[in-house]
This record gives structure tokens, sequence and C-alpha cells, in this order.
């Protein structure tokens, strides 16, 4: 169960990213660190939850002072993949 709503503020973890899926349009979102390495759904906010994680494809943490650019491939539900056209 989550904690959400004692009264505590949402921490605002998380790397801005590019995701680029398998299927869909090249994208800037927001990961977590879990979903940044693959353990979590990389749908996030909008993820439908449950199911079985396959490999989404892939996003790109980048820097704005020339450092480069990696790639983690990332995960999400076969549902939630659906869910995205
Ligand atoms: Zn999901």
């Amino acid at each position: 169960m989550s904690n959400l709503g004692e009264g505590s503020e949402p921490v605002p973890v998380g790397y801005v990213v590019e995701y680029r899926p398998f299927a869909g349009d090249v994208r800037e979102i927001r990961v977590t660190g879990e979903q940044l390495h693959g353990q979590a759904c990389v749908i996030g906010a909008e993820c439908a939850g449950g199911g079985e994680l396959v490999d989404s494809g892939h996003v790109y943490t980048s820097t704005s002072d020339g450092q480069p650019v990696y790639g983690w491939p990332v995960v999400a539900h076969r549902k939630c993949l659906a869910g995205q056209s």
C-alpha cells in the first residue's frame, strides 16, 4: 500500500528522459530510478497496471553540458503498450 495523502508532499523524484519506444513516437517523459533500470513500467502515471512486463524500448538520459548520452532498456506492461498508439 502507498501512503499518499498523509499530508506529506509527493517527492518530485525522477529524471527527464527521451523515450524511444519500439512502437510509437519519441517523446520526453519523467521516470524514476526503478523505471530507468527496467524494474517498473515506464508508462508511469498513465500506467494501466498489472500484467506482464515486456521490453518496450529505450530511454536516453541527456545532460545540458555536453556529457555523453546513455541509453537504458526499459519495460512496460503489455496492457500499457496496447493502450499507446
Ligand atoms: Zn504499466
